[in-house]
């Protein structure tokens, strides 16, 4: 018997799908694994009874949600891949005795559709990745998933209250957050296990421990309106200043967003822009602000203009094009035009993938005050590679994503050599590998770069705990 039939038989009273069958399962944005089997449980019972005969027969699985993963990790050809996508249900929102508002829910749930649900309530659920709308609350957790507005609230991990989790081992436990989730540093940072609270290394352990089935998620109330706006400078030093100079009035602006997108990526949001008028050759600030009694609408806009006006005193021109998104379907626009940066750069990966190329992308962080002094780096080295470079992304948490896209293999070497420098330099200055998206398959060999090798110990310990026969997830974090 061929080994995925053996896989089938053992799993036969769950419908595993096989062979050709798996192939809607078989890509994330970068890599591309036929894995030995999918199954799909249809409910908390059959995950149990699934993750137990994993345990039994030593049989090494994947968790996925919406593989929209960037990174391989939700992606595998030395196991199966257990899809979360049946399991969605939503409890009703409740309050605790200080008023604090929550909600449980399975994975499965589409992230979007789950916020769109707690708002329609009068509630908010902050982790916004720009997939929003493509991931399933699962995949974000086991990524502690960040995106514009993590700025002010921070990432996944600040809205995580319990997790029910059964782990490799096939055991079913719920794990609480023992301090209040909101005191945890904002920070971003997503190289390898946050060894905090038991809880902690589950959030962003990109299916290594096991799989997260139910998870109870803090809900704020609903925040007032938002304003958004683009500005645009005419260099990269002049839109960075900015940035850092308006970062300073993030209390007084009530600042929810703080994104960079260069001359490449705003090039690519002004292509896909059907409505939005942006200028050629440009470099953008994307600026969210909440509507609040303290500061009104003139107010803002003399702010803006004044810290505009100090870095470019002799030129407004471009002010003068700035776009200002005030209701809601002009924001939607405002979003699905930032969202078009990096689905471009995705697009581009494909097609040169066939030539051998592809995307080498970065999402390091350094601390704010080191921005500049990053970005001078990365320009000098990276003007010796041949590449279309676009970086984006949350400049307010000094996290730019750097992508170069490769036309061939040599490009794609030098890009990864250029990456790891980068990532060395951002350690140097303080800051951390990864931010946002995890080390999947493609970099385990950050690890290292980060962290040493008694922090890595730690992690592996963690690991050997709730998964001591390495079935879950495997080339996932530690290569
Ligand atoms: C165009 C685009 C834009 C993006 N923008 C952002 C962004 O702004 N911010 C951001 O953080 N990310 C972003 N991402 C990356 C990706 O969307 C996120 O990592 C997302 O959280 C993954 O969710 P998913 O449902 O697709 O999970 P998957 O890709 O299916 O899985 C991701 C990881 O989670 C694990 N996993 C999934 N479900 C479970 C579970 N129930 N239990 C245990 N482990 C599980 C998988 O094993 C894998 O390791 C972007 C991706 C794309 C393609």
């Amino acid at each position: 018997m061929s080994h995925n039939l053996h896989i089938a038989k053992i799993f036969s009273q769950f419908s595993p799908l096989i062979n050709d069958d798996t192939n809607p399962y078989e890509s994330d944005v970068v890599l591309t694994l036929k894995p030995w089997a999918v199954l799909r449980p249809k409910n908390l019972s059959e995950l149990k009874e699934i993750i137990k005969l994993c345990a039994l027969h030593k049989i090494p699985f994947t968790p996925c949600g919406n593989q929209t993963s960037v990174t391989g990790a939700s992606v595998s050809d030395q196991s199966i891949v257990i899809s979360t996508e049946k399991l969605k249900s939503v409890s009703e929102i409740s309050k605790n005795s200080e008023g604090l508002a929550s909600i449980q829910v399975e994975p499965g749930i589409l992230l979007s559709d789950l916020q769109d649900h707690v708002e329609s309530l009068g509630y908010y659920y902050p982790p916004d990745p720009t997939s929003r709308e493509e991931v399933f609350l699962g995949g974000t957790i086991a990524t502690n998933a960040t995106g514009e507005n993590s700025y002010h609230y921070g990432s996944t991990r600040n809205y995580i209250l319990s997790l029910d989790v059964i782990d490799a081992q096939g055991q079913f436990k719920t794990i609480q957050r023992q301090a209040s989730p909101l005191d945890l540093s904002k920070k971003k940072n997503l190289a390898g296990f946050h060894l905090g609270e038991e809880i902690d290394p589950w959030i962003g352990s990109e299916g290594t421990l096991g799989i997260i089935c139910s998870a109870k998620l803090l809900l704020l109330p609903k925040p007032n309106p938002f304003q958004s706006f683009l500005l645009f400078f005419p260099n990269e030093p002049d839109a960075l200043n900015f940035s850092n100079s308006i970062h300073n009035f993030r209390e007084k602006l009530s600042l929810r967003c703080l994104e960079y997108m260069d001359i490449q990526a705003t090039e690519y949001m002004r292509l896909k822009s059907k409505r939005l008028i942006i200028p050629k050759d440009v470099y953008t600030i994307y600026l969210k602000i909440e509507e609040t009694s303290s500061i009104d609408q003139d107010s803002i806009l003399e702010l803006l203009y004044n810290e505009y006006n100090a870095i470019l005193p002799d030129d407004d021109s471009l002010f003068d094009q700035a776009l200002f998104a005030q209701d809601h379907s002009e924001l939607l626009e405002f979003r699905r035009v930032r969202h078009h940066v990096p689905a471009t750069i995705n697009e581009l990966a494909t097609i040169n993938k066939s030539m051998g190329g592809g995307k080498v992308s970065s999402d390091w962080w350094v601390p704010n005050d080191k921005i500049i002094e990053m970005f001078t780096f990365l320009r000098e080295l990276q003007a010796n590679i041949d590449c279309k470079c676009a970086i984006f992304g949350h400049i307010g948490n000094g996290h730019p994503h750097v992508n170069m896209i490769a036309t061939n293999q040599t490009l794609k070497d030098q890009s990864l050599e250029f990456t790891k420098q980068c990532i060395q330099k951002a350690v140097s200055l303080g800051g951390g590998a990864c931010g946002e998206h995890g080390l999947g398959k493609i970099k385990t060999w950050a690890l290292a770069l980060q962290w040493s090798n008694q922090d890595i110990d730690q992690m592996k310990q963690v690991k050997q705990f709730w998964d001591p026969c390495n079935l879950s997830s495997p080339g996932n974090i530690f290569s």
